[in-house]
């Protein structure tokens, strides 16, 4: 990057971006102009070929920068990644063995989330872990904290401020270390709506272990201040029976018939409403979320077989929920994910539904899922997109070695997710983030001895 002009950043390189489901565009040699102001979003002013927008703007070629990387290598622009369902508070436990959901959560993942009840803790991982997700590319999302006030405080310290975030509200079915009683669950979600407006998401962990009473409570709490509401629906066959089997014992729910039919009854459901995994519903239950314009965040990685890390709980049924109208987009729900990388789940999203041979699960669907898809869910309109007016949230990456340079995006970008042995390497993939025009994260470039 070199600011040849003061009106204007300059970026050079091959650019992609995926412009629908079924579209993604490339430029083997592309350039970017993005307003450095930052009260006015970062926006990308024009975007194209080098010779074209060079031409348009008057551009001296041989003032632009070269798109070249010191190793010798070219560099290649995505939009950065909005991730639509993790929960930051079980990042130390992601890579820890998985069989099955309830067993997980009772040994594993609550024991970690207790520890966030202690400030310094929670200051100290938040501290590393925002700086982690900015290194990964991603640059905004919705995400769960531990039931702890102290978690919260810390996590909206050090994320930026695309990152919305809620503390489950758990006040049944759950290990006392971590239950709140009603009455003060309520009040502390109130309080929390109160203070962080509309970057705050009204968080019951799911029906089983979150009270009628505080779902809708939390609901009223959220459409107060225009926030969003998330939760868990239908990610194991398991959890079904035992969600189910509760309520049919509570006043008010002895008839219900499904597990989205307990949130529509409290008032969750909506249009600010992201329901996770989805992964076993029925055809009411798609009515439902249809009808209230719910969304989905969905978790391959989390969701795939425990052989690959995951809970084993089956694959999202994306032709429905697009044949329903439903929105959805990728996530990483780490811990059950075992990577925070959005590039992991690209992958494992294209290779899970590949398997079933189903038709569309392509790399360039995942990028639009993983992008501008998850923004659309945030109600964030132009962003995550290299468009021009769109904010410039991108990330640098070095194109991947092979023949198909010269595109089309499809394969560039398969070459891009196909290129680890590890899938911890996914990790170092990024060498830059951007948000609205802003560089938050430059990777350290070891010099070749
Ligand atoms: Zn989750």
């Amino acid at each position: 990057m070199v600011s040849a002009e003061p009106e204007f950043l300059i970026f050079r390189g091959a650019l992609v971006q995926a412009a629908s489901d079924t579209r993604a565009d490339y430029t083997p040699d592309g350039l970017v102009l993005v307003d450095p102001g930052r009260d006015r979003g970062g926006r990308i002013l024009a975007i194209g070929p080098v010779e074209t927008v060079a031409a348009t703007y008057g551009l001296d070629p041989r003032a632009l920068p070269t798109g070249e990387r010191s190793n010798g290598g070219k560099d290649l622009w995505l939009p950065a990644f909005f991730d639509t369902h993790f929960h930051w508070v079980q990042d130390a436990v992601r890579e820890m063995p998985k069989y099955s959901l309830i067993e997980w959560l009772n040994t594993i993942t609550f024991p970690e989330e207790a520890k966030f009840a202690d400030a310094a803790y929670a200051e100290e991982r938040a501290a590393s872990f925002w700086k982690q997700i900015l290194s990964l590319g991603t640059v905004g999302g919705l995400c769960y904290s531990s039931p702890h006030e102290v978690a919260l405080e810390a996590a909206f310290r050090h994320a930026p401020r695309d990152f919305y975030i809620g503390n489950v509200l758990m006040t049944m079915e759950c290990p006392g270390y971590l239950q709140q009683n009603e009455a003060d669950s309520i009040a502390r979600v109130q309080r929390c709506a109160g203070r962080f407006g509309p970057r705050y998401v009204a968080s019951p962990r799911f029906a089983p272990t979150t009270a009628p009473a505080v779902m809708r409570a939390a609901a009223e709490a959220a459409q107060a201040v225009n926030s969003f509401q998330q939760t868990h629906l239908g990610e194991t066959l398991a959890e079904i029976d035992w969600v189910l089997g509760i309520y049919q014992t509570l006043p008010g729910f002895e008839d219900v018939s499904s597990y989205a039919e307990i949130y529509n009854r409290v008032g969750m459901l909506g249009e600010k409403t992201v329901l996770g995994h989805c992964l076993h519903l029925k055809p009411e239950e798609w009515e439902l979320l249809a009808d209230s314009g719910s969304r989905i965040a969905s978790c391959p990685t989390s969701n795939a077989p425990v052989e690959q890390m995951g809970l084993g709980s089956g694959l999202f049924d994306y032709p429905t929920a697009e044949a329903y109208g439903i929105p959805w987009a990728l996530a990483s729900d780490i811990g059950g994910g075992p990577y925070l990388s959005m590039f992991d789940v690209m992958h494992s999203f294209v290779e899970q539904n590949r398997e079933l041979s189903r038709q569309g699960a392509t790399y360039t669907k995942a990028l639009r899922r993983s992008t501008a898809m998850g923004a659309a869910l945030m109600d964030l309109p132009n962003r995550g997109m290299l468009d021009r007016g769109a904010s410039f949230d991108a990330i640098r990456v070095g194109m991947p070695e092979g023949t198909f340079q010269a595109g089309p995006a499809e394969p560039v970008l398969a070459a891009l997710c196909q290129q680890v042995s590890d899938r911890k390497d996914y990790e170092e993939l990024v060498l830059e983030t951007f948000i609205r025009g802003e560089s938050r994260f430059k990777r350290e470039v070891k010099p070749c001895v």
